[in-house]
């Protein structure tokens, strides 16, 4: 399931320009165009809102095939969207997800509608946050509620514009095995060069599908131009990506490979067992002596000799400080026990 589209409506034509290069590709599901713009700073270009509704409403009688999406993110938005009567499905930005009591209220405007909604991640990694803007949306009667994985802001975003942390949409997707995923690479890479790497990984990770910024001109976007891909380099990448078979066992090798997999997974946890237990009794020690749990000078000693350790074997660094990092706090929690 691909939805492609403008970040933002910005005029009939712009509007009409990119749906009439999208229109005839049966992969494109639906069109998504921002109606209203959640703006970081004040004096940006923030949407044109009613007048966008009925531009949409003009393209959808003279394209009765098309579908179209848009961001609600308060009770007025949902009610005009339900009046204009063209708006195929609705979508809730993560600035939005954040905050239940806007969620909510936004369930109970939406309630009856039988409208389909995209929850988009909160911009804080919390999956709790994720998960229950999702309840509140299906407890006010609402049954076609999918998720949007769009990145998250975080002290290091990593080179992208928001940092993808793969592990929390998995996460979401444990706790809700039926739930629809789709992937907004554009808004995790910010840069339409980062597009297909990105798409290509959550086709990989069984996402189902795929929110990508479109535009016909997307240097002359009014938000979001660098992440914007043209009609012809979408179809390009749409035509590139791999759609991997999820419904096989596999060979003999990868069968064995898995055991091995398994097998160390079980070694690892063994020696973080070994290590926290060791911590642990160095904190009695250091709490014996009045000392401080956290040695900064210890721990870059630590960190740099496993930085050189990870060159040696070719692991690689970024992973590998990272991980230092989870278990050294780790163990200071439980030195502080
Ligand atoms: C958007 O899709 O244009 C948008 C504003 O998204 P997000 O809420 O993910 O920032
Ligand atoms: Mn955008």
């Amino acid at each position: 399931m691909v939805i492609a589209g403008p970040c933002s409506v910005e005029s009939c034509g712009q509007l009409e320009a990119v749906v009439l290069q999208l229109k005839d590709d049966s992969r494109i599901a639906m069109i998504r165009c921002g109606v209203w713009k959640p703006r970081t700073r004040p004096g940006g270009f923030e949407g044109l809102g009613t007048k966008a509704l009925r531009w949409i409403a003009e393209l959808k009688g003279r394209y009765a095939q098309l579908h179209f999406c848009c961001e609600v993110a308060r009770p007025e938005h949902v009610e005009q969207v339900l009046a204009c009567g063209a708006v195929d499905a609705v979508w809730i930005g993560a600035r939005t997800t954040v905050n239940p009591f806007l969620v909510g209220e936004l369930a109970e405007a939406l309630r009856g509608s039988a409208m389909p909604v995209l929850v988009k991640n909160p911009v804080t990694p919390d999956v709790e946050l994720w998960v229950g803007a999702i309840e509140r949306l299906r407890n006010a009667g609402l049954d076609d509620v999918a998720a949007v994985h769009r990145g998250f802001e975080t002290f290091d975003n990593r080179g992208y514009r928001n940092n993808p942390l793969w592990e929390i949409p998995i996460e979401l997707k444990r706790r809700m095995p039926e739930l629809m995923l789709l992937c907004d690479p554009s808004h995790i890479g910010g840069q339409r060069q980062l597009v297909a790497d990105l798409s290509q990984h959550a086709l990989d990770l069984h996402y189902d599908g795929l929110m990508v910024e479109c535009h016909a001109d997307p240097d002359a976007a009014l938000t979001d131009g660098p992440q914007q891909l043209t009609p012809e380099a979408l179809m390009q990448m749409l035509d590139g990506l791999r759609v991997r078979r999820h419904d096989v066992s596999g060979s003999d090798e990868l069968r064995r490979l898995r055991e091995q997999l398994d097998g160390i997974d079980y070694q690892l946890l063994d020696l973080l067992g070994q290590r926290m237990r060791i911590a642990a009794r160095i904190g009695e020690i250091k709490h014996g002596l009045n000392m401080p749990y956290f040695q900064p000078q210890r721990w870059q000693q630590v960190l740099e000799r496993q930085l050189e350790n990870a060159a040696r074997m070719g692991l690689d660094e970024a992973f590998v400080r990272e991980l230092m990092e989870k278990i050294h706090a780790e163990s200071l929690r439980q030195q502080n026990e």
